[in-house]
């Protein structure tokens, strides 16, 4: 048998995926803890019946990346849709990224980027934050005088720290930058400013977006990037042909038809946000003040471990991000549903005491 042998760089990375563990309180991955409209679920089987099965799809996703530009103010060529917002980034490390290149991001942050900038062969290279999670200008700067990225991240708000970047850091990275810098707004519709009025085709800017989170559509596998043409292009010759099916297409067409009543939904969201970092603070946990639909926190009075542990005992789930880099003794939990949340205050109340 000839010898089973990945390249060195799947060999040396270890699981990055958050176990899909079966409890009844699932606060681990960031998703909306309601279900899409039922007016679109219940319109699926119509979509379903009106596909041309026999057929590929629509290589282009035309009518979808027309509706997606039309929201934002920009034309189809600045749209490109993929499989989840981390195809998108896949795609765009796979197009700018790679063998020879620098990939650039902001310790601690989303773990994909570091993750997907290795697979696709490229060397990774990270700036700190301050121990608060905010992102000093200086460091920006430093990071791209000194290693001249192809591709910088920067997530917006941040996960999993729920920082929300001032714009001015987005002016400096852009005025330092020598590739292109991605803006991933994962949780966008959480963040009171977006960097998608600032894409034009001047400017090395890209803006990734999901609807896995906000628009309660995660089991769809759905995101997008608005970017300037000559950068959806290069995305483009990276993709598979007819990577997006058309059934999904035609889905998230209908879906966007339901965004006010998904979006609707993000008050009563960040309200249960405060009311579970308040818990959490006067449980004794440190907390960071949180931008988006989740709270990353630190036990003090237990080990994070055990805590992790003791709330999956009562049947609640949250992220362990202690292996993450600077992130030793932390969680984060994602804002469910008033019951899930009130489960979770109540568990962190009686392992914290
Ligand atoms: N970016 C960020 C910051 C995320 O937190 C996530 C989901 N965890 C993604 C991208 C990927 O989302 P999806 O592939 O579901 O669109």
């Amino acid at each position: 048998m000839k010898r089973i042998d990945p390249r060195p760089q799947i060999v040396a990375m270890s699981n990055y995926h958050s176990p899909q563990v079966d409890v009844p309180v699932r606060l681990n991955t960031n998703e909306s803890p309601f279900p899409p409209p039922a007016g679109w679920t219940e319109s699926l089987g119509a979509i379903a019946s009106s596909i041309d099965w026999n057929r590929y799809p629509d290589r282009g996703a035309t009518a979808l990346r027309a509706e997606i530009a039309s929201r934002h103010g920009v034309t189809p060529a600045n749209v490109f849709v993929g499989n989840g917002s981390n195809e998108v980034l896949q795609l765009v490390l796979l197009a700018f990224g790679g063998d020879g290149r620098k990939v650039a991001m902001f310790e601690p942050t989303y773990q994909m980027y570091g993750q997907i900038a290795r697979v696709t062969g490229a060397t990774v290279v990270t700036g700190e934050r301050r121990a608060d999670f905010t992102l000093d200008p200086l460091e920006i700067e430093r990071v791209m005088q000194r290693d001249k990225p192809a591709v910088t991240f920067l997530c917006n708000p941040n996960n999993p720290t729920g920082v929300v970047e001032p714009r001015e850091n987005l002016q400096v990275l852009l005025e330092n930058a020598t590739g292109i810098v991605v803006v991933d707004e994962a949780y966008a519709e959480f963040s009171d400013w977006s960097a998608i009025d600032m894409v034009s085709e001047d400017l090395p800017l890209i803006v990734t977006r999901t609807f896995s989170k906000t628009l309660s559509l995660a089991a769809l596998r759905v995101g997008y990037v608005i970017a300037p043409v000559v950068v959806i292009e290069a995305i483009e010759i990276a993709a598979l042909p007819y990577h997006l099916d058309s059934f999904k297409q035609a889905a998230t067409l209908a879906a966007l038809g339901y965004t006010d009543e998904m979006v609707a939904r993000v008050s009563v969201i960040k309200a249960e946000r405060e009311r579970i970092s308040a818990a959490l603070a006067g449980s004794g946990c440190d907390t960071w003040r949180s931008g988006a639909n989740f709270v990353l926190f630190r036990p003090t009075t237990i080990a994070a471990s055990d805590l992790w542990q003791g709330l999956l005992d009562r049947g609640i789930l949250v992220r362990d991000c202690g292996s993450w880099p600077r992130l030793s003794g932390c969680l984060r939990v994602t804002v469910g549903t008033e019951a899930e949340n009130t489960a979770f205050i109540d568990a962190i109340s009686q392992l914290t005491a």
